[in-house]
């Protein structure tokens, strides 16, 4: 049987914090879900609020965070390039002074702390695939460093919080998410493009389509992120969690076409700055270290992704 614990999930009201407290609630532990609710929203957790196990908390992690737990689930931080691009500032905030906080809080309470941190810390990257080794090419000028450099930052803190005072750390590198629960405008490519089909507006294509990304499904991820943290040999230890399956922009366009029948045609935009050109996780470590690897293909994820959006978008239509 699974030991009950008190965990605080930290942007536990977005797509993947609120998917990780459904799943954390499902094993019988209490969750404290802390968001400021900047790209998160009460409609994704609504339907945990009667669970007496459940607990909303409205706050922000860059103020000092006050209470009681045994594990730390950190994935505050809007994922989007256009939301975290928005106010660069806060985002450098939410990863650094969101990081020491939660780490603070850690040390207090002996709890456990995992770091949602990100593929972006290896940048536009030099070497493919990328192993947890490689120390990435990023940009300390571009308009993606408040994510990039704040997310390694982040990681830095638990490292030296692991030498410093022992505290027990665990690190995500996560790749390209996507699935049921993104919002409809959140800007990144998988629900950019289905909405885009779904309304009949042509696909927003950047570049010339041929960079290429690695799509993991949300469950897939989530219950890596759990293995993560429970496992015992995974101590301030980075971990690559993403599919490995990877994909030009132009091929998950004709993907999402193709399944969407949507008759909408392509629409080429300039490549923002700093976009990186490649990315695919090794995934080796995750694979040795927790026995995870993904089960859900891109087609197989991009089925009830759709199905999702379908909704999403006619719920939409009939409030407008
Ligand atoms: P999301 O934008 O849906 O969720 C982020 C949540 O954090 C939102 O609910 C938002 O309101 C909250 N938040 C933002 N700033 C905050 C602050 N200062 N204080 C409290 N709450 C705050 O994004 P997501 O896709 O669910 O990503 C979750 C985490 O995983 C993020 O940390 C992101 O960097 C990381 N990640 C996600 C992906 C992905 O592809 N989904 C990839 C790499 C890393
Ligand atoms: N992209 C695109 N059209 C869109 C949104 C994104 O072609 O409407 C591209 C973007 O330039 C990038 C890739 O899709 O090369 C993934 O972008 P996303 O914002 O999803 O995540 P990123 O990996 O860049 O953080």
């Amino acid at each position: 049987m699974v030991d009950k614990k008190r965990i605080l999930v930290t942007g536990g009201a977005g797509f993947l914090g609120s998917f990780l407290c459904g799943r954390l609630l499902g094993e019988g532990h209490h969750v404290l879900c802390l968001d400021n609710l900047y790209t998160g929203s009460i409609d994704n957790v609504r339907g945990f609020l009667d669970n007496p196990r459940f607990q909303l908390m409205q706050a922000d992690v860059a103020e000092p965070v006050s209470a009681s737990v045994d594990q730390i689930y950190n994935l505050a931080c809007a994922a989007s390039p256009v939301h975290y691009q928005s106010d660069p500032i806060a985002t450098m905030r939410t990863n650094v002074l969101g990081a020491l906080n939660l780490l603070d809080l850690a040390v207090k309470c002996n709890a456990r702390i995992l770091q949602a941190s990100t593929s972006e810390v290896y940048g536009d990257p030099l070497v493919h695939p990328q192993r947890e080794d490689y120390r990435g090419n990023v940009s300390i000028t571009g308009i993606r460093a408040c994510y990039d450099e704040g997310k390694r930052a982040a990681e830095t803190l638990f490292y030296d919080y692991n030498r410093m005072y022992g505290t027990q750390v665990r690190i995500a590198r996560i790749f390209n998410t996507y699935g049921p629960g993104m919002r409809a405008d959140d800007g990144r490519v998988v629900s950019n493009f289905v909405v885009q089909a779904l309304r009949g507006e042509d696909l927003t294509v950047y570049g010339d389509g041929l960079q290429t990304r690695s799509f993991c499904y949300r469950d897939d991820l989530v219950r890596g992120l759990m293995a993560l943290m429970n496992c015992e040999e995974a101590n301030a230890l980075p971990v690559n969690l993403g599919n490995p399956g990877e994909f030009t922009m132009l091929e998950l366009a004709s993907l999402v076409l193709d399944m969407t029948g949507s008759t909408s045609g392509l629409c080429f935009q300039p490549l923002p700055q700093d976009d990186p050109v490649q990315r695919r996780p090794d995934i080796g470590r995750a694979t040795s270290l927790l026995g995870w690897r993904p089960e859900i293909g891109l087609r197989d994820g991009l089925s009830p992704t759709i199905r999702y959006f379908t909704e999403k978008l006619g719920r939409l239509a009939v409030a407008a």
